[in-house]
């Protein structure tokens, strides 16, 4: 899981350096299948359930599970959510980062990024075995609600390893010592989506694309993360 998580981490660190204005989704995911490819990996999200890309880009509103496209063009100010999965000798790595377009991007949505970020960072923290999974949803909920962002409630994270989804889900909200307790040799997927104004989303007609139903930005960042004796070991870093 580390090998594919280490695939997973370049795919999405050789995509960010092409995120620039005047740039398509699907110049991106043509980055992306190249490179999954030259790594004697397999892509875990095409033909995931009829997906078609092995990216999800999800721009602005859109929160997660966004189609590349030609027609996509993003522009100064946009920020693109990069979700990306691999599989190396049938285990799995899934990770996603959130990006701006260009040097401008609005203070609010910066700070959106920087929030969702530190969040997933704040789970991560408290992944021990022995911990709940109220712990995690708590440790994100409690960082994006002190910045008066929101939590997506309708897509959460998710048990990884031979399978992209596993048991258990993983909320990004929970009450701290309620749910599962974690033991070592867990591994899950912590995947905060965060919207600058209220929770609700909308799935649009091309049966993939969640926005927010208020139009506001939205962010996920996410980490493949294995629970051992001492803590969490994040194997998509
Ligand atoms: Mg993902
Ligand atoms: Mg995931």
């Amino acid at each position: 899981m580390r090998r594919a998580g280490r695939v997973v981490r370049e795919t999405l660190e050789l995509v960010r350096s092409h995120v620039k204005p005047g740039v398509t989704t699907l110049d991106l995911e043509k980055v992306a299948e190249a490179h999954i490819a030259s790594m004697g990996a397999k892509p875990a999200f095409k033909g995931y359930h009829g997906f078609p890309c092995v990216l999800c880009t999800s721009v602005n509103s859109e929160v997660v599970h966004g189609i590349p496209s030609q027609k996509r063009v993003l522009k100064e100010g946009d920020i693109v959510s990069v979700d990306c999965g691999a599989i190396v000798e049938g285990y799995f790595g899934d990770a996603a980062i959130t990006v701006p377009v260009g040097e401008k991007i609005h203070p609010d949505t910066a700070r959106l990024l920087k929030v969702t970020e530190a969040s997933l960072h704040a789970a991560i923290a408290v992944v021990r075995p022995g911990a709940t999974l109220g712990d995690v949803g708590a440790a994100v909920q409690g960082v994006v609600e002190a910045e008066g962002f929101s939590v997506v409630r309708d897509f959460v994270g998710h048990g990884i390893g031979t399978h992209m989804h596993e048991d258990p889900q993983v909320p990004n909200y929970g009450e701290a010592g309620r749910g599962m307790k974690l033991k070592a040799g867990m591994v899950i997927a912590i995947e905060p989506m965060v919207n600058a104004g209220k929770p609700e989303v909308v799935v649009l007609g091309d049966g993939w694309t969640a926005v927010t139903a208020d139009g506001s930005m939205s962010a996920h960042f996410e980490h493949s993360v294995a629970v051992t004796a001492t803590g969490a070991k994040i194997l998509t870093e």
